[in-house]
């Protein structure tokens, strides 16, 4: 019931939140440095050749975030193997200083280790010994964690030609001097009047750098852009929904978008169709594939009353490198209500399918199927459940459209669809397995309540989901609950293994021709696999729960595994469900990097059992139900389900006695602002400060007494 309780309101969370609107031009950048910013630019590395043949060049680097263009996340080296990873230790530890969700991919180059942290830190480290070369902290204001639907997070960097270049979460595009991590030029990629921002990891295509950016659970219109990484110049702008249809089109594609979209004026609230995530470059066909995310709002009732499948909602698209122009589409999830972003991890690779050489395209988005493409022409050539789905009986291969099940279509009436809005597998990065052909993806199983919000209205900044999110935090929803690590074998569209893990919410997956899958676990472990079975053959603990994925490098003959721990993201947030070692003790990040025979320790810490001292409860039920009602609307997205808390940040019902008397100044004034804590001066009533205090007051009563139950002596307990 408990676990039930939070899935919900995981999936709300970080489901929804991440889109984008994309309003406005981008101011010129601003060059930060000397007067001669590109010096040395076009002679660095690594350059277009590097990045285009990393996989034969570069065997023992990482060069962008999916280590090559294909992003398949395969290493081969293979140092570390099936019959040794029992041996890995910790090499060494960099402790990042933060506390909040650690989601990136590192790169390595030349020795040097570039990360990305909460608050959109960057540091460049010593990659043999951890040293730390240098740390570059973009001050991003605290109150942009009002606009953030899933954690403070990074998803990583993108390195080239010298420089390192990183989105931030206040919608900057910042390029670093690779050398001494000083900022070079930086540019406002989005409206900063608008919801929006950035925690995907940018990608860099022919001289020109690629950024997407979040916030279509609040409401705004998604779009990518390419800036020039010598300069920082605007070179095109994709936007990926239609905008007011009275004005003109910014391209020929929106034109044609804008005819499956009825009724309705969603680009007020802005539409939605955020590039939050995956962006993956073909250089044989000179296509760029980017996933587009859910609507503004969710429900298509709410923003094309008419119907219409709502392009280019939902999709994966193939744009010009060069232009930015559209060349094909395809729509996993025509007109969706669910937000079942097309976002995720996608990965290019070679198939031979039905006696044919296929290049494919590869994708496990929200929805719950697994997707081959034909990359080329975007020809869908199969699609199959990877998870359990009942939202759609099928896709149908001749139309390449999804068949909707009874109900999916749900309105004011509590309708339990599988999966949830979390997704059967979110942002974590999947691998392709090459020598076994198996592709590994991080799944999970979460159900969720949906159900439209009959009093919508459209509250600028806030979130605008148009789901009764009550409903969703608190009610039971259908079907299962957990996570395991998925072996797919994409050619015969089935299942080959599975490991379980005790929650779903784990962390990205390497592969390596070591024949082992590498995953980090919610449940704060470090773990590989032989890749062929899935037979665990190395365990260790992490500290921490693990959301981010592995990466693996070679540096003087000796091959390392590094990984971010920081647990986090929507789910860490709002699940109430922290894993046990970081229950409120800080959740220390770290950057933990292993090699064979390594012999660090990772230092302890023991949570202290919290005991909430008495606070008499003097509100009326009343107030306290006021207080239920508008926790579960403004707070429940990061402080958990009622008011349990996910392990990141402050459980509500554990605070000092005097901050529940500092709730006016924390909730209107912005006193905690520096910790991460936005006003919510916009919003709030004092009356709903006071119902808020009520709210939480009970519920530190109601963990005093569970508490007090279960340290009572055994006997005493079953007295009578
Ligand atoms: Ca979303």
């Amino acid at each position: 019931m408990a676990n039930r309780v939070r899935i919900l309101f995981a999936l709300l969370v970080f489901a929804g939140f991440v889109s984008g609107c994309g309003c406005g031009d981008s101011d010129p950048a601003t060059p930060v440095d000397a007067p001669d910013s590109t010096s040395g630019f076009m002679s660095a590395q690594p350059d277009d050749v590097a990045l285009r043949e990393a996989a034969t060049t570069h065997p023992g680097d990482w060069l962008s975030y999916g280590r090559t263009y294909s992003e398949q996340r395969y290493s081969p080296l293979s140092q570390i193997d099936e019959g040794n990873v029992a041996e890995l230790g910790l090499a060494w530890i960099y402790e990042t200083g933060t506390i909040r969700g650690l989601e990136a991919t590192p790169l390595v180059h030349d020795g040097v280790l570039y990360g990305t942290g909460s608050w959109s830190i960057v540091f460049a480290l010593d990659a043999k010994t951890g040293h730390e070369l240098w740390r570059y902290d973009p001050q991003v204001p605290r109150s942009v964690a009002a606009s953030v639907c899933c954690d403070v997070v990074n998803r990583g960097a993108a390195l080239y030609r010298g420089r390192v270049y990183v989105g931030t979460l206040d919608g900057r595009l910042i390029a670093l001097d690779a050398k001494s991590g000083e900022p070079v030029w930086e540019v406002q990629t989005t409206d900063p009047s608008r919801p929006y921002t950035i925690t995907g990891a940018p990608r860099v295509v022919k001289g020109k750098v690629l950024i997407g950016n979040s916030g279509a659970e609040l409401g705004v219109r998604g779009y990518v852009s390419a800036y020039d990484a010598s300069s920082g110049e605007l070179v095109w702008r994709f936007y990926t929904v239609p905008g007011n249809p009275e004005e003109p089109f910014e391209s020929p594609a929106l034109a044609r978008a804008a005819a499956t979209w009825k009724g309705g004026r969603w680009w007020e609230i802005g539409g939605g169709g955020t590039v939050w995530d995956s962006m993956v470059f073909d250089p044989d066909l000179d296509l760029l594939y980017v996933g587009t995310g859910n609507g503004s709002p969710w429900i298509r009732t709410l923003r094309s009353p008419g119907g219409g499948d709502n392009l280019y909602l939902s999709s994966i698209l193939a744009l010009r490198p060069d232009t930015g122009e559209l060349v094909w589409h395809y729509q996993t999830t025509p007109g969706d209500s669910w937000d079942y972003t097309a976002t995720q991890p996608m990965i290019l690779a070679e198939l031979e399918i039905g006696g044919r050489q296929r290049r494919v395209l590869m994708q496990a988005p929200k929805n719950g199927f697994f997707y081959v493409l034909d990359r080329e022409t975007g020809e869908l050539l199969s699609a199959e459940p990877y998870v359990t789905v009942t939202w759609a009986k099928r896709v149908d291969p001749e139309t390449g459209r999804p068949v909707l099940a009874e109900g999916a279509l749900y309105g004011e009436a509590t309708q339990d669809i599988l999966p949830g809005a979390s997704g059967g597998h979110n942002w974590q990065p999947m691998s392709f397995h090459r020598d076994t052909g198996l592709v590994m993806i991080p799944a999970m199983e979460m159900g969720m309540a949906f159900a439209l919000d009959p009093d919508f209205r459209y509250r600028p900044g806030a979130s605008n989901m148009g789901i009764d999110t009550i409903v969703a935090s608190t009610s039971i929803a259908a079907g299962g609950f957990g996570g395991f690590l998925l072996a797919w074998d994409p050619v015969a569209q089935r299942e080959v293994w599975r490991v379980p893990h005790r929650r779903p919410w784990n962390g990205g997956v390497l592969s390596t021709a070591g024949g082992l899958v590498f995953q980090g676990t919610g449940q704060a472990t470090f773990e590989a696999f032989r890749a062929a079975t899935g037979e665990r053959l190395f365990s260790t603990p992490a500290g921490t729960g693990v959301v981010a994925p592995p990466i693996t490098y070679e540096i003087d003959g000796e091959q390392y595994v590094s990984l971010l721990a920081g647990w986090g993201g929507g789910y860490a947030l709002a699940s109430a469900d922290p894993p046990d070692e970081t229950l409120a003790s800080g959740n220390h990040g770290r950057l933990l990097t292993f090699k064979l025979g390594g012999e660090r320790k990772l230092p302890t810490e023991s949570a202290p059992k919290f005991s909430p001292e008495a606070i008499p409860v003097t509100a009326d039920a009343a107030l306290v139900k006021a207080g239920f009602e508008t926790y579960h609307t403004w707070c429940v997205a990061c402080h958990g389900p009622s008011a349990i808390g996910g392990g990141t940040i402050p459980d509500l019902r554990m605070l000092t006695p005097t901050r529940y008397t500092q709730f006016e100044e924390i909730l209107m004034e912005g006193a905690l602002l520096e910790r991460g804590m936005p006003s919510f001066e916009k919003w709030l009533k004092e009356e709903d400060v006071d119902a808020l205090r009520a709210y939480v007051l009970e519920r530190r009563q109601a963990l005093r007494v569970a508490r007090s139950a279960e340290s009572a002596p055994a006997s005493s307990a079953t007295a009578n």
